[in-house]
Formats: structure tokens, C-alpha cells, sequence
């Protein structure tokens, strides 16, 4: 089958149309996994936030406990410093002594000071605790909606994708394989994926780089493929891409 160069570019435009129908649906599902990708990141971030207050309160907890028996330590030292001093020889004895019970009575105080301390960081700790544990089981919530919405959508849009997938390959059957390989080239080597693109304003849709009068004259005659001279993209006119629009007319 011989094609005439208006039916290449026929097809070729055909072709186009189809792979940026899949192109959009890849974008859109593309922010999806993000989206959850991100509540999954949160999420990490919260546990280990809550993971490391958990140890900041045992560690509080413990210190609390060491306090309270360093304080009974002392209380069980002035006892028996109390003790000693019923059975002191002389006032030399007496004073050492009583400086032993003042300072197990300064470390108490200490150590009571400290407790306090610590039970107010206990507080604090615990309602930023609670905070973060409900901030945590909020995005879990979100978590598993957005989920699902990526569920129903990935499988509503794989169908929808499958379906142009299978156009596309048709398409392709329609075009002789040297341009299939120059359109594949074209369409890997820019972002958009435009390898066919039309006249706009008088200019590459592709690039938007102004196409010289007497090559928009060419490209409608579509007596031989043309391409940008800027970009390398195969030209079209607009009246073809209408008519692709409505093929009733075509
Ligand atoms: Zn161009």
C-alpha cells in the first residue's frame, strides 16, 4: 500500500492525538502516588517523633527513681548520723557529724528540686505525646482514603489507558516504519512528547518559533513532510488537525 504524504500525515497526527491522550492520564495519576507517597513519609516521621518521646519519658521516669533512692539513701545516713551523735566524746565530733546530716540534707533538697523538674518535663512531654499520637492516627485516616482514591482511580484510568494503548498500536500499523522511528525519536526527545504539531499563530506549536510564510504554504499543500526548522517537529496545518477533530468531515 502506497500512502500519499497527506495520508502519512494523516496518520502520523492520528498518532499524536492518541499518545497525548495517554500522556494526560499518566500525569494525573502520576500526583496521586505522590500525594500518598507524602502522607507515607509523614506518617514515618510522626512514629519516629513519637517513638523518641516515649524514650525521653522513660529516660525521665528512671531518673526519678534514682532520685527517690538517693534520697532514701540519705534519709537512711541522717538516721544513722542521728545515732552517732548520742555518742559523741567531744564537740570536734559533734560538728563533723552534724556536717555529715547538713549535707545529706542539702542533697535531698536537691534531689526534690530535681524530681520536680523532671515531673514538669513529664507533663509537657506527655501532652506533646498525646498531640503527636493524634496528629498520627488523623494522617492514618487520610492515608487509608487516599488510598483507596488511588486504587479506583489507577484502575478506572489503567482501563481508559489500555484502550489507547491498543488505538496507538493500530495507529502505528498505518505508518511505514522509517517515520515511525523518526516520530519515536522526536516524541522521546521532548518533555511534552510532541512529535507532530501544528501551525499556531503562524507559528511551531512545539517551539513557537515563527514558520516563514512560503513553509505554511508547503505544509498545507502536504505534498511532502516538513519540519520545523527549530525544533525538528513534523509539521501539520490547522485544517487537518480540524478535520482529525470531526473525521464526519474528513
Ligand atoms: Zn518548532
Amino acid at each position: 500500500m502506497e500512502q500519499t504524504i497527506e495520508q502519512k500525515l494523516r496518520a502520523l497526527w492520528q498518532l499524536q492525538t492518541i499518545h497525548t491522550k495517554i500522556d494526560k492520564i499518566r500525569q494525573v495519576r502520576g500526583e496521586l502516588p505522590m500525594e500518598v507517597g507524602d502522607l507515607e513519609d509523614e506518617i514515618a516521621g510522626l512514629e519516629t517523633r513519637i517513638e523518641k518521646i516515649r524514650g525521653e519519658l522513660d529516660e525521665l521516669e528512671d531518673s526519678i527513681v534514682n532520685r527517690r533512692n538517693m534520697i532514701r539513701d540519705a534519709q537512711a545516713a541522717i538516721k544513722k548520723y542521728e545515732g552517732q551523735l548520742n555518742e559523741v566524746k567531744n564537740n570536734r565530733e559533734y560538728d563533723a557529724i552534724t556536717k555529715e546530716i547538713e549535707i545529706q540534707g542539702l542533697d535531698i533538697q536537691v534531689s526534690e528540686k530535681k524530681i520536680r523538674e523532671f515531673e514538669f518535663e513529664i507533663k509537657n512531654k506527655t501532652e506533646a505525646y498525646e498531640n503527636t499520637q493524634a496528629t498520627l492516627e488523623t494522617a492514618k485516616k487520610d492515608l487509608e482514603v487516599k488510598k483507596g482514591e488511588l486504587d479506583t482511580i489507577t484502575g478506572e484510568t489503567q482501563k481508559e489507558e489500555d484502550e489507547f494503548l491498543k488505538q496507538a498500536d493500530e495507529a502505528e500499523t498505518e505508518i511505514e516504519d522509517r517515520l515511525i522511528r523518526v516520530y519515536r525519536r522526536l516524541r522521546t526527545s521532548y518533555k511534552n512528547g510532541l512529535a507532530v504539531v501544528s501551525i499556531d499563530r503562524d507559528s511551531c506549536s512545539g517551539c513557537h518559533n515563527k514558520i516563514p510564510p512560503q513553509m505554511q504554504l508547503e505544509i498545507r499543500q502536504r505534498k511532502k513532510i516538513i519540519v520545523c526548522e527549530h525544533c525538528g517537529r513534523i509539521l501539520v496545518d490547522e485544517a487537518l488537525v480540524q478535520e482529525a477533530e470531526s473525521p464526519a468531515v474528513a
